[in-house]
């Protein structure tokens, strides 16, 4: 295991190498589901809560530490039976039931590696990934198999083995309930080393073709550190992470980072709905809240009218990731529930929060934050094989000193694509951002994203956070337009709050507005009205679709899209 490096932060010794004692796995081996489970009922916590599930119509289950260790166990035991071995990737495709989770631990526990798909995929996105993932075997539903999987099973030479959650399974498919049912409650976990596959997610797609980003055991000393650093869980706190497990965020801190950190983690199988989302802060006495800005607009959009009647006295920690948190949402949040949504800031590669507004830190409403303790993150000009470290207030590129447990370890068959991601022992985020005196990191855009307007370089965070000042405006997506005189013009695609109609004079409104805040060379020259704007299934505003649309050029992968309406 890595030596205790010194915190530039906090100056003391890096707590994931375990200074606490969260991880106690045999010497030489670390797993995953050992530390998230086993470990609780080794130690008598079996009998607390993991995990409270709330059914799309109204079901709740609950299940303790010890319930997680004998389903876990029991799918580990499903697994060895139909002769499947250490590496073998284990795919679900399923919305979020326990069974999932169930799958997700045991096949950690089995020394297997797990990849969550999102049940919204479509035929040929799930098709593409249990490809790329080398599927052995795909946990899903009878529905979905009929719908999307059954029509090409046989074309994945990889693919052994297909469980159906329920008491029943099609031909040729093993039913989930009864394989469980039938196997033994004992398994020992694998000793894993801390460099053995754990864990394979694909990216967003938001900039291109999704990549398979494979993450390792070891990781999980980062998953309990962070969780407790920058999100605030102890154990029995009621925690609650909005994301999908089909995304890195629904993973890493919607069931490895909890269970670690011996929390009470709810999953809701229902997706957004604003009533029920409120009710279940209120009735469960949620604690720890992590989200995303395209949520926390939404219960902007709906105003603060709608959460007056809710009680969210309980909640002590609200955090946000995946997409820059404007600063109204900060500002408005704190004025809702009493605290604000903390932006923090990673990526899919990273496989935990790299820069955060921790519990404690003043927030700078639309900054990302520090760097977490122990992570070196600077800002650089890329030019060819070298940077060039910027100084502060300087714009550039944000990279990440390898080296803490959850980074990366590939892309799936894609050595070269990884390759480029390092420079000068540097890993490239591929996002722009600017640091202050203070240390706090601010988001401006994505280097692809980056627009050129009059000798002006524009991020389209600034521009779009302007714009949704405005009184009209739930969302924004900005893009670069190529013009002959500027270079590129800024150009913004809006959606509105209720009660706003949109027409002329509310646009020339809006960019009036947004010239008043940024100036005539940075605000938008058009602003165009949508009912949505296209976004990725994990929730992120696709800039390249709007773009690519605009100048009427080829769409490229949009296997991840989700909204789409004009
Ligand atoms: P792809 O790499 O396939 O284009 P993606 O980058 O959107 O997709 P993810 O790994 O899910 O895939 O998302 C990470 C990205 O999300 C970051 O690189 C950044 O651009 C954005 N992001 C995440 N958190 C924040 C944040 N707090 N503020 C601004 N941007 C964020
Ligand atoms: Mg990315």
């Amino acid at each position: 295991m890595a030596k205790p490096a010194v915190s530039e932060r906090t100056n003391r010794p890096v707590p994931w190498a375990d200074a606490d004692g969260i991880i106690d796995a045999p010497e030489g081996s670390v797993n995953i589901a050992y530390e998230a489970v086993d470990r609780h009922v080794l130690h008598g916590n079996g009998a607390e809560r993991a995990l409270l599930w709330l059914g799309k119509e109204g079901e709740r289950r609950d299940f303790t530490y010890a319930d997680l260790a004998d389903a876990s166990a029991r799918f580990a035991n499903v697994l060895t039976a139909h002769g499947l071995k250490p590496g073998d990737g284990v795919f679900s495709l399923m919305g979020r039931v326990p069974e999932l989770y169930f799958a997700a631990l045991g096949t950690l526990k089995a020394g297997l590696v797990f990849t969550p798909l999102f049940s919204a995929f479509g035929p040929e996105p799930i098709r593409t990934r249990m490809e790329i993932g080398d599927a052995a075997v795909l946990v899903t539903t009878a529905q979905l198999y009929k719908r999307k999987i059954a029509a090409w099973r046989d074309q994945i030479p990889t693919l052994r083995l297909i469980l159906i959650v329920g008491d029943e399974a099609p031909e040729g498919c093993v039913a989930f309930g009864p394989a469980m049912a039938g196997a033994s409650a004992e398994f020992e976990t694998r000793r894993t080393g801390p460099d053995d596959p754990a864990l394979v997610h694909f990216t967003s797609g938001t900039t291109g073709k999704p990549k398979g980003v494979v993450h390792v055991h070891n990781a999980v000393l980062y998953h309990a550190f962070s969780g407790r650093v920058a999100l605030d869980l102890t154990p029995g706190t009621i925690y609650w992470c909005t994301a999908d497990p089909g995304w890195v965020t629904g993973t890493c801190y919607g069931i490895v980072s909890p269970l670690v950190n011996r929390v009470t983690m709810i999953v809701d199988e229902a997706e957004f709905d604003l009533d029920r989302w409120y009710a279940t802060v209120q009735r469960e006495k949620v604690e720890v809240w992590y989200s995303a800005p395209t949520a926390i607009r939404m219960m902007m959009r709906a105003g603060a009218a709608a959460a007056a009647p809710y009680d969210f006295s309980s909640l002590r920690f609200l955090a946000s990731v995946g997409e820059p948190l404007n600063p109204e949402a900060v500002i408005w949040s704190a004025q809702v529930f009493g605290q604000p949504f903390h932006d923090n800031w990673w990526q899919t590669e990273t496989g935990g929060i790299m820069i955060a507004n921790c519990p404690g830190d003043e927030v700078k409403p639309g900054s990302m934050g520090k760097a977490m303790p122990g992570i070196e993150a600077g800002i650089v000009e890329r030019s060819g094989d070298t940077l060039r470290q910027l100084d502060d207030g300087e714009v550039g590129e944000l990279v990440l000193r390898p080296g803490w447990p959850s980074m990366m370890r590939a892309y799936l068959h894609e050595q070269a694509r990884y390759n480029k991601c390092f420079v000068d022992d540097w890993y490239l985020s591929g996002d722009l951002a600017m640091r202050d005196a203070d240390g706090y990191f601010w988001f401006v855009g994505r280097a692809d994203d980056l627009i050129k307007t009059s000798g002006h370089l524009v991020g389209p965070f600034e521009v779009e956070s302007a714009l949704i000042e405005h009184p009209a405006v739930a969302e924004a997506g900005v893009i670069g337009i190529p013009d002959e005189t500027a270079g590129e013009i800024v150009k913004a695609y809006v959606t509105l709050n209720p009660d706003f109609t949109p027409d002329e004079a509310l646009e020339r409104d809006i960019r009036g507005h947004a010239r008043k805040k940024l100036g005539p060379a940075v605000a938008p020259r058009e602003v165009v009205f949508r009912n949505t704007l296209p976004k990725t299934r994990s929730g992120k505003i696709m800039r390249r679709l709007l773009k690519a649309r605009e100048l009427g050029l080829p769409e490229g992968d949009i296997s991840t899209l989700e909204t789409d309406e004009t």
